[in-house]
């Protein structure tokens, strides 16, 4: 198997990166370009509850539950971060809103350096960084009225107090779609997408720039889903809010991201424009999400369900930590490389990080992927080699 001759190498969100072609710059969307935050080399560990013995011989086993992810979100742009359960995604979007601290790597936001701010030092960018949860209930306190729980981060933030408190609070409440009289009402008397609404008043409140929203809609059932992703694109239009969207579910994904990032097992697999991602996925875990959907199953594609469960991420795979459930395995080098993120087709937005980006579109269509038992002996002998 060769490499294309023409590889070059280029400056993306991944950092250098290697690419087929010549890259051409896309055409811009028509949102705004400004960087509002950018990680790089996000890493964050969770120690994993080991014994006296390994701890006094520094034997801690770590989580690794974000692992060297570079990211950028532009200014009213919205971001989807996609993948299954227990692929970090939330963990991401918590460390780069600093509710986790990270293990390692940078975040900048609007050209300051937040990695490593104080609690103090943090707090006027808490205000400008908002997350909303996937149970609501979860973030408001059970004894207070929801009218209290939004009102409280204006005063926390100095922001207002008294009677010009509660007429914002009551501007948002109309705002989203809630009556004067939730105000008073507590968490349990609401309804799930009340809540969410609530959720949305708590984050909007001091006036942020970015809001991350953890599975917003997954506990909603399809008719409010589509009520709230109106209204949280409607708000975006009207305040120019940056969004990064965690999901599991492309299907929500696909009609709100304008830039969609695919994670597996604590690593950005894939990147592009969400047409991109859903017209012409590259990565054969982002193949397999994209041919999962409902609406695009029924069409005349092939059905390709993935097997297995994603990896410990305590002790992730040698190599490509797909390999062991990829349906395109190539060979040896997907179990002893890691893979490097490639540009797809001369579209610098548009990376993937997968063995066979090297390889030529002919090779990829004659090539039949190994049977489970030879794979057993591919890896089996690539392990041994390392
Ligand atoms: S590098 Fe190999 S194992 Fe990993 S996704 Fe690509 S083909 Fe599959």
């Amino acid at each position: 198997m060769t490499s294309e001759s023409s590889e070059g190498f280029h400056n993306t969100d991944e950092g250098t990166v290697a690419h087929r072609d010549a890259p051409t710059s896309r055409a811009p969307d028509d949102r705004s370009q400004r960087e509002l935050i950018r990680v790089a080399g996000l890493k964050k560990y969770f120690p994993i509850e080991t014994g006296f013995f390994e701890q006094f011989f520094g034997d801690q086993e770590y989580a690794k539950a974000v692992d060297g992810v570079n990211l950028t979100i532009h200014e009213g742009e919205t971001i989807g971060i996609v993948g299954e359960s227990g692929c970090g995604k939330s963990t991401l979007g918590r460390t780069l809103t600093r509710l986790y601290e990270p293990t390692d790597g940078s975040v900048i936001f609007d050209y300051e350096h937040i990695e490593t701010l104080s609690g103090s030092e943090l707090r006027p960018i808490r205000r400008r960084m908002q997350y909303v949860f996937q149970d609501p209930l979860s973030a408001l306190n059970p004894r207070k009225t929801v009218g209290e729980s939004v009102a409280k981060p204006l005063k926390v933030h100095d922001i207002a107090d008294g009677e010009a408190k509660w007429k914002q609070v009551a501007e948002l409440f109309e705002e989203v779609g809630l009556s004067q009289s939730d105000i008073n009402a507590y968490p349990h008397q609401l309804s799930g997408g009340q809540r969410q609404r609530v959720g949305l008043c708590r984050a909007l409140i001091t006036e942020p720039d970015l809001i991350v929203f953890d599975e917003p809609v997954s506990a909603l059932d399809v008719t409010l889903q589509a009520q709230i992703l109106n209204l949280i694109d409607g708000l975006q239009d009207k305040y120019n809010l940056s969004y990064a969207f965690i999901s599991h579910d492309l299907d929500v994904v696909r009609y709100v991201c304008d830039r969609i990032v695919v994670m597996y097992a604590g690593e950005i697999v894939e990147r592009g424009y969400a047409d991109d991602i859903f017209n012409n996925p590259q990565h054969p875990y982002t193949r397999a999400l994209v041919r999962a959907i409902p609406s695009i199953r029924d069409d005349d594609h092939e059905r390709e369900s993935l097997a297995g469960t994603p990896p410990s991420v305590t002790d992730p795979p040698s190599g490509c930590r797909f390999h062991t459930r990829c349906p395109e395995f190539i060979d040896g080098q997907c179990v002893n490389q890691n893979p490097e993120n490639h540009i797809v087709d001369s579209d610098d937005n548009h990376t993937v990080a997968c063995h066979w980006a090297q390889q030529s579109d002919r090779e990829r269509e004659v090539h039949s992927p190994p049977s489970s038992s030879e794979r057993e002996i591919i890896i089996r002998e690539a392990s041994t080699q390392e």
